[in-house]
């Protein structure tokens, strides 16, 4: 027997061997249809995967990030093995869950993929969503892995498991697809009901402007049609609300290439409104006794040395303005603070004076 610790600290024995799906199941019938993964000993656990020794279990559903997180990562599998299926001789990169669905990177390998293939793919991820395969995990070795994706040409798998530690590779399949990959997954593709292709863009393999041109396919998937409706419903609005488009038809901003993508010109309408929101912020700092000061745009980049910005942000984002005559650089301020230390230093002040508004 093993001793399963819940997260309310409440303990329940189980026999050896036991997966977290069972533990569900032993507590009702509807936590075993709405759970989706687990967390073991602070791992993330696949549901069907047994249970050798005691241990702190958390089941996650829906609502939980690992859920979704597990339930997109699986839709990336299902995504793949639609892809397979429908263009074969694509090459796959790697599928990971992100903030909203997932996305998989793929070599199309002389395959045409466009948008208007979108229809096709999301009806193939759910025809075989409706078989309710498998997915099933196994340990494999590194000399295994490597033999299993050179057989199949899968280039970039192989340069992955290159890299990884023997002992310590997993692989996923459901039907006919076999992905490279450390889980956690749903039990079976089941709970997946509803599916969108939502765009293709262009993806360096590994980030690296060197390497081939992969074709990056996002998606979204749930596990009831209506919240794919209502989602996509969200998504409708929010492009009515877009604010470069709101921005543009109400005449508030203008943006130019010339000056530069994300810069605003703000146009009379648009400068009007800022003014009013600038007037409704001093209102509110009054009110609760802030005094205001200014501070210029850049400074002497020994101050953002001192405040430590040089060293975290110094190589990326802010050069520095020489001034040849004096040998001295300046930076565009990176943060109000390091002015604002400058302004204490200036008189002599109590600790009595703290904190300064
Ligand atoms: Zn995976």
């Amino acid at each position: 027997m093993i001793t399963i610790t819940f997260p309310d600290k409440s303990t329940k024995e189980f026999a050896c061997g036991t997966t977290p799906m069972q533990i569900a199941e032993s507590i009702s019938p509807r936590l075993a249809q709405d759970v989706l993964a687990a967390t073991v000993n602070g791992q993330p656990w696949d549901l069907s995967r047994p249970l050798d020794a005691d241990a702190e279990v958390q089941l996650h559903k829906w609502e939980d990030p690992e859920g979704k997180h597990a339930f997109w990562h699986s839709s990336a599998h299902l995504l793949a093995e639609a892809l397979q299926e429908l263009y074969p001789g694509v090459k796959f990169g790697i599928g990971p869950a992100i903030e909203n669905g997932f996305y998989y990177d793929i070599d199309p390998n002389g395959n045409k993929i466009t948008a208007d293939d979108f229809s096709k793919i999301e009806a193939k991820m759910i025809e075989l969503a409706q078989k309710k395969e498998e997915i099933k995990r196994a340990e494999i070795s590194k000399a295994d892995a490597l033999k299993m994706f050179g057989d199949r040409d899968e280039q970039y798998k192989c340069e992955l498991i290159s890299e990884l530690e023997d002992g310590h590779i997993t692989t996923y399949t459901q039907g006919a697809f076999t992905d490279l990959c450390r889980g956690p997954h749903l039990p079976t593709t089941a709970p997946i009901k509803a599916a969108k292709i939502t765009s293709l863009a262009g993806a360096y393999w590994r980030g690296d402007e060197k390497r081939n041109q992969l074709v990056r396919v996002y998606g979204i998937t749930f596990p009831k049609k209506k919240m794919l409706d209502e989602y996509l419903a969200l998504m409708e609005e929010a492009k009515k609300r877009d604010h470069r488009k709101l921005g543009k038809e109400m005449e508030l901003f203008a943006f130019s290439q010339n000056v530069g993508a994300g810069l605003p010109l703000w146009l009379p309408k648009g400068a009007a409104l800022r003014d009013r929101l600038e007037q409704f912020l001093r209102k509110i700092q009054k009110k609760y006794g802030y005094l205001q000061v200014i501070t210029p745009h850049i400074g002497n980049k020994n101050l953002y040395v001192t405040s430590g910005h040089y060293a975290k942000y110094g190589k990326d984002s802010f050069q520095p303005i020489h001034t040849p005559e004096e040998g001295e650089e300046y930076l565009l301020k990176p943060m109000n603070c390091p002015h604002h230390c400058e302004i204490f230093k200036a008189y002599p002040r109590s600790y009595r004076d703290l904190p300064m508004r």
